[in-house]
């Protein structure tokens, strides 16, 4: 398996999707690839931990 570049939904950075993932994913058994760069999906993380609903 090879590292693959991808295209981050939220901020339109490309990021890679290192064969190491890849393979965790598939162990996983998840069909579909990150949508998000680590930085992106690190911060929706930290968001939904201080959501608060107005
Ligand atoms: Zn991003």
């Amino acid at each position: 398996m090879e590292d693959r570049t991808l295209v981050c939904q939220d901020c339109g950075m490309d990021f890679i999707f290192t064969a190491g993932e890849q393979e965790f994913y598939k162990e996983k058994g998840f069909d579909n690839e990150p949508k998000r760069c680590k930085e992106c999906r690190d911060r929706k993380k930290r968001d939904r931990g201080q959501y608060r609903p107005e």
